[in-house]
């Protein structure tokens, strides 16, 4: 910014205050003078304006909607710091609590009276837990048998999420890759056996794939993993990554073994902000056992004159999240969360049978594992087509849905495709609008004359270039 701007912005009193509306908002250096907190107010509130009406978001997956108890529950705890034990010691007790409710929805075998668990601000967090808990056990064993420690890896689908990137690189972890491809649209569990070696701290698999919505099958994942360990010596243990999956699963496929009934599953970590159905940010990782969450991975301070001991890579965090989230279980119950992960699921059904019949498209999963899918446009009618999804987004962002297209991860970069997820709170009735703003911009961008300047940069591969970032 330059001198003068900065002068006008930040000029006398009388005059900034009379009217910053007319000024360029701050953007370098705190103002000199202060502005009302009516006109501070409406500035701010106006710079959110025109973006998408959360409930017209189909790329979120974070909750966007809480009954009226909630929210008050949350308001009124807005100013509660999770880590002031002395203030409010029983906002530990409820955070022990969801844990271990948590650890019980994932059949965990501990019978400590408080299971082995952290909150974390999301996922990201709360898998960062799970990945150094595997780093350090992983370390301890090869101290142990006076080995190197400097060659760690961790191995993964192509289909993670970004943090798993975070993780390797800020603990300096080589992050080993299994392609997805069009035979293995989930983790392919031989490559990722072959993938493995000593150095390998574990194994993820997701439920809930970002990109494509789909589960890694668990199972088979642990009964490959227990030959592998029994023919080389090693224990390569998995940590589950269910962001989604993870407040999914236990409602609608409660047989399925995916979690600590599983014996080298050690830790799996979820999204509270998801399908747990708080408000942002909110994570849970936990552990089969303490036995399996490294000491030095607890901090015992004493803070405020209470013995505090803690598991996180934030100090300070919010408490109303936590708040919430045993609001939830004590409101909904196994009950109601099965009836809201059940019509979420019903609605993503119906979309995804609808959109799988509308001429252009093909859906990548046959079935949903998760109340969220993808598709893409057909290769004969791409290939004749003058638009491509990336036309279909802005069409639908003029009706106000937010539905992303976004390019597959390596070796199916090629693959353009949408996604939906459906939260709780999307009706048929949204559904039904959705499906009709679509058939109509379809409609639309078959009448074109010439291609759009996006077909012409997916001719030229130009799509590929720059990371899509994909919810
Ligand atoms: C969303 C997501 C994450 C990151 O979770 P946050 O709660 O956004 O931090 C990690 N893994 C998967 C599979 C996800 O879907």
């Amino acid at each position: 910014m330059n001198q003068t701007k900065e002068k006008n912005q930040c000029g006398e009193a009388s005059k900034c205050c009379a009217s910053p509306m007319t000024q360029p908002a701050p953007s370098e250096r705190i103002p000199q003078n202060h502005t009302s907190a009516k006109v501070a107010y409406r500035i701010v509130k106006d710079e959110l304006l025109p973006q998408t009406q959360p409930r017209l978001n189909l790329a979120t997956f974070v909750t966007t909607n809480m009954d009226e108890y909630a929210t008050r529950l949350m308001n009124e705890a807005v100013a509660i710091n999770y880590i002031d034990e002395t203030e409010y010691p029983r906002v530990a007790v409820i955070c022990g609590r969801c844990i271990n409710m948590m650890a019980n929805l994932w059949n965990s075998p501990e019978k400590a009276e408080w299971k082995a668990g952290a909150v974390g601000i999301g996922s990201s967090e709360a898998c960062m837990l799970g990945g150094v808990a595997a780093w350090l056990r992983w370390r301890e064993r090869r101290k142990a048998q006076g080995k190197p420690l400097d060659k760690a890896n961790l191995v993964i689908s192509s289909g993670y999420q970004v943090v798993w990137e975070k993780f390797c690189q800020l603990w300096q972890i080589e992050l080993r890759t299994v392609p997805l491809s069009k035979q293995h649209p989930t983790l392919d569990i031989q490559k990722a056996i072959e993938m493995c070696d000593e150095n390998t701290i574990c194994v993820v698999p997701i439920q809930g794939v970002t990109w494509t919505g789909m589960n890694d099958d668990v199972e088979a994942l642990d009964a490959a993993l227990e030959a592998y360990n029994a023919k080389t010596g090693y224990q390569i243990p998995i940590h589950v990554d269910a962001a989604s999956g993870g407040f999914i699963l236990p409602f609608l496929n409660p047989e399925r073994k995916w979690d600590f009934r599983l014996k080298w599953v050690l830790s799996i970590s979820t999204s509270g902000h998801k399908y747990g159905l708080v408000y942002p940010g909110l994570g849970w990782v936990i552990w089969k056992d303490k036995k399996y969450l490294p000491q030095e991975m607890s901090f015992s301070v004493n803070y405020l004159g209470a013995n505090i001991t803690q598991v996180g890579l934030n100090f300070s965090r919010p408490a109303a999240q936590i708040l919430a989230q045993y609001y939830n279980f004590l409101h909904l119950g196994m009950e109601g969360y099965r009836k809201i992960q059940e019509v979420s699921m019903e609605i993503a059904r119906y979309c995804h049978k609808e959109i799988g019949q509308m001429v252009p498209f093909e859906c990548y999963a046959k079935e949903l594992d998760n109340p969220l899918f993808i598709w893409s446009l057909k290769a004969e009618y791409a290939a004749k087509a003058k638009w491509t999804l990336f036309d279909l987004q802005d069409k639908l962002r003029q009706s106000g849905w937010m539905v992303p297209a976004y390019t597959m991860p390596k070796d199916i970069d090629d693959m353009t495709v949408m996604r939906i997820v459906v939260r709780q709170g999307f009706s048929r009735d949204m559904a039904d609008m959705l499906l009709k703003d679509m058939a109509d911009a379809v409609k639309e961008l078959e009448a074109l004359e010439y291609p759009t300047t996006s077909r012409l940069k997916c001719q030229r591969k130009e799509h590929l270039k720059g990371k899509v970032y994909t919810h």
